[in-house]
Order: C-alpha cells, then structure tokens, then sequence
C-alpha cells in the first residue's frame, strides 16, 4: 500500500481569538498531529522556550534563511518575522503526518497557493470587543500593542472568506471540538484516500 501523504491544516486568526490555546488542545486530543515550530524575529516572552515554542533568530539570520529558499512561507507580523521552514513542512507531509500551522492570514495565503489541498480554518472571538478584552487579559502587552493588534484584527477578519472553515470561539471546549471534526472529516475524504482504495475494495 503506499503510503498517503499528510494533510496540511492551517489555522489563523487575528492574536487574541483564542488560536494559541485552541491548537494546543487540539495536539493534545490527536497526538499524532505534527506541529511546525516556527522562525521568528521577536524576544521570547516569558516562559517561550527556543526549539519548542519557536526557532528564535536574528533578522540576518532569518534574511539570509529565506534567501536560500528554506521557508515555505514568511510573513511580517506586528513588526517582527515569522517562517515555517520549508524542509521540516515537507518531510512531515511526506511521511504522511498531518501537520497543523498556526499562522498569520498572509501566511495562510501563501501556503494556500503553494498546498492547493491545504485546509484553511480561521478562528474569530464573538466580537471585537471580546477581543480586546482577551488582549488585556494577556498583560503580555502594551497599550499601544493592544490597538495596533486590535487594529490588524479589524484588517484580518475581512479575510474570512478565503478559507474552507471558520469557527467562531465562543466557548473553547466547543472549538475545540469543531476544529476536531473538521481534522477528522477532511482525513476521511475520498479524494485524500485515493492512494488506499485498491485495499478498500472487496473482491468480486
Ligand atoms: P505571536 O508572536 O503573538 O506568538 O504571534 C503573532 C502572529 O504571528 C500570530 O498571528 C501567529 O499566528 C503568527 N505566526 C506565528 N508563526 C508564524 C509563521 O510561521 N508564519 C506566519 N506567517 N505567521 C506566524
């Protein structure tokens, strides 16, 4: 039988909608997702750790990386970089684990040309103000952070529509369980098992 190809899921959303936690549960519900660790220019925040929650890199160093090709799609986000390395990417597809990104709307659009069979989620708070509120809550963050996130957020949410699903994050156990359907759903299509039928069909 030869083996299928991973699935590419991706998942934005403008920050404070509740992306971070949403895919963190989701890895912990399907074990076998693979999750890329992304390259950023940003400090780490407190309790980020380098190699686990991002390859945190010089601007230099990040340039000269995507020069050489080594990123399958970068963007920059509220002032700082982000890549998700082209190499770790493929050979996760390749060797047939379903990867899931959580990755900004220009990102996801990059990958989108690049994966035609991705699969784009988008995440939204219920409201702009929910947002904000979730912004504050984070203390991570200055005020003029917060507006300039806030701001963006406005920005990302017209994108909606370019992406297969959207889950509005009113309540995170149900997120949760909505971005766990859709990952279970779009592994059970036709079109992604194709490669296993000879072993499905039964013998006259
Ligand atoms: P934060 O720095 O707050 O963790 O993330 C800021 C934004 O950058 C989020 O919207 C997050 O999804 C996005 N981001 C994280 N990693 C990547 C990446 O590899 N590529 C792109 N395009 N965006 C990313």
């Amino acid at each position: 039988m030869l083996r299928r190809r991973g699935t590419l899921f991706v998942v934005s959303a403008p920050s404070g909608a509740g992306k971070t936690t949403l895919c963190r549960e989701l890895r912990q519900r399907l074990p076998g997702l693979a999750y890329s660790v992304s390259f950023t220019t940003r400090t780490p925040r407190a309790g980020e750790l380098n190699g686990r929650d991002f390859h945190f890199v010089s601007e230099a160093e990040f340039r000269r990386l995507r020069d050489r090709g080594a990123f399958a799609e970068w963007a920059a986000v509220h002032g700082n970089l982000y890549a998700t390395s082209a190499e770790a990417l493929e050979a996760a597809l390749a060797d047939g684990r379903d990867v899931l990104l959580d990755i900004d709307t220009q990102g996801a659009e990059q990958l989108r040309k690049r994966y035609a069979e991705a699969v784009l989620v988008f995440v939204v708070a219920p409201s702009i103000a929910e947002l904000e509120q979730r912004l504050r809550e984070r203390r991570s963050d200055a005020d003029s952070e917060i507006a300039r996130r806030l701001g963006r957020a406005r920005d990302e949410i017209a994108l909606w529509r370019q992406y297969q699903y959207l889950i509005m994050n009113r309540d995170l156990k149900e997120a949760v369980e909505q971005l766990e359907a859709i990952v279970l759903a779009e592994r059970a299509r036709t079109t992604r098992l194709m490669l296993q039928m000879p072993d499905l069909e039964v013998p006259n």
